[in-house]
């Protein structure tokens, strides 16, 4: 299943990628470009938006929420996360690369990450590092609450 966000739901969008989800983003867009590119690419729009949602004949989720946890637990309890999708880029959304030897990203992370974790990975587009950090642990608490 692949989505596209409206504005509004910018960090969703983020998060979502970073948990395998493909979600197009852009920050500033039309409602009607928004729409266009679900129809074209058989994307579910997520908006924030009642009447976007009713008014255009697309397929959508409203999202009631304004948290971004409640969000995520409103789109997971849909759309669950699927099981072993790649995580991607938070900016980018590509599927993200295993880092194959620690040593390439010595000089692209904190020394302290560097030191305490062995497993990264990295955006072939932006080059950007990611790692198993406090932000994973955040979010695989969610899902774990969801999974209860
Ligand atoms: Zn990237």
């Amino acid at each position: 299943m692949i989505f596209v966000a409206d504005a509004m739901l910018g960090r969703l969008a983020k998060w979502l990628r970073f948990l395998g989800y493909d979600v197009l983003y852009f920050r500033d867009i039309d409602d009607r470009d928004l729409v266009r590119i679900a129809r074209a690419e058989g994307r579910v729009l997520l908006t924030r938006d009642r009447t976007l949602a009713e008014r255009f004949n697309v397929r959508s989720m409203l999202i009631r929420s304004d948290g971004l946890r409640e969000q995520l637990l409103e789109v997971f309890s849909r759309f669950p996360p699927g099981e072993g999708a790649p995580r991607r880029c938070m900016k980018c959304n590509v599927p993200l690369e295993p880092v194959a030897e620690k040593t390439e990203v010595r000089d692209l992370v904190p020394e302290y990450i560097y030191i305490h974790h062995d497993l990264f990975q990295r955006c072939p587009l932006c080059g950007g590092v990611y790692w198993q950090g406090s932000h994973a642990r955040n979010i695989m608490e969610v899902i774990e609450e969801l999974n209860r």
